[in-house]
């Protein structure tokens, strides 16, 4: 890492010294600084909530017109009905639980559940084709009164939770790339709320977390697959659907968001268990992005 430091300076100072260098070298070393001072700021992942307005210095997608999340005003939502046949969301596979391990990762930013390929799927909602879902992770706060991204006409949830999907025959960051086309990965949101009393069918998910607070920013562990329908409402037919971006950098333009208006209970006791997972730097709380300016997008409500 230190060599590397060391070498990109060196390339920098080589680039301004030489006297011909052109915009395009200029812009490059910008960047390379950029990367430098972001990273040093943060750790070896590049980028911190705690300086989210410059993402896009090393990221430029995250200054893009489509970018995620966004308050949700309900009063200028669309019928999602009116334009299409609408078709209900088919989330059958969910209420499966498949054979084998699931794995947790506390990357550092959020905590993690990967799904086994191809176990749970995805259709109808509005969506074009297939869609398989890849993980879910969630985004909290310090306290109570944030921790959702989205907000719903100014409201926020103490927790989210987003289960991540690339749409069938694209991979994220293989050929074809699911972020680079607007509707490459579909991203299924839910929102939970404050109940006095702990939700028992999130226990295995609450073991997990345990599990997680005493491993290493990074390390991955196995969890016995467990019921992923407890952490989706059972009305999914009510939702929002707008067109957006992944909520970290890369910040890629490529997500149909649905955000379910159903919540999930959760008890204060519960919510500490995310609260307590280590980051880089202490623990990770918050781990949610500032809301992002709607630039003339339609959102659009069953
Ligand atoms: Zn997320």
């Amino acid at each position: 890492m230190q060599l590397s430091v060391v070498l990109l300076l060196g390339l920098a100072l080589t680039i301004v010294s030489s006297k011909s260098y052109h915009n395009g070298e200029m812009k490059a070393m910008t960047r390379i600084l950029n990367e430098l001072q972001i990273s040093r700021r943060t750790g070896s992942s590049g980028w911190s909530y705690s300086d989210p307005a410059i993402w896009s210095l090393a990221y430029p997608n995250c200054a893009g017109h489509k970018q995620s999340p966004i308050n949700v005003k309900t009063g200028i939502a669309r019928d999602l009905y009116q334009d299409e046949e609408f078709e209900g969301f088919n989330l059958d596979s969910f209420y499966d639980i498949p054979s084998g391990d699931f794995t947790a990762i506390n990357n550092g930013h959020t905590a993690q559940i990967s799904l086994p390929s191809g176990a749970y799927t995805t259709t109808g909602g509005g969506l074009d084709g297939t869609y398989n879902a890849l993980q879910f992770h969630f985004h909290w706060g310090a306290d109570d009164a944030s921790g959702s991204e989205h907000a719903v006409d100014g409201g926020r949830f103490p927790l989210e939770m987003h289960i991540v999907h690339t749409k069938e025959g694209y991979s994220i960051g293989g050929t074809p790339d699911a972020l680079a086309v607007s509707d490459g990965l579909a991203v299924l949101g839910v929102f939970f709320e404050l109940s006095d009393d702990d939700n028992e069918d999130l226990a295995p998910l609450i073991d997990a977390l345990e599990t997680l607070k005493d491993s290493e920013v990074g390390a991955s562990i196995s969890v016995p697959a467990f019921d992923v329908s407890v952490l989706i409402p059972e009305n999914f037919e009510d939702l929002y659907r707008y067109q957006g971006s992944l909520t970290t950098p890369p910040c890629s333009e490529a997500v149909v968001w649905t955000l379910f208006k159903e919540t999930i209970p959760i008890s204060e006791a519960q919510l500490s268990a995310f609260r307590a997972l280590p980051s880089h730097h202490g623990h990770i709380q918050p781990n949610f992005r500032p809301l992002q300016d709607l630039h003339g997008r339609h959102i659009y409500s069953t």
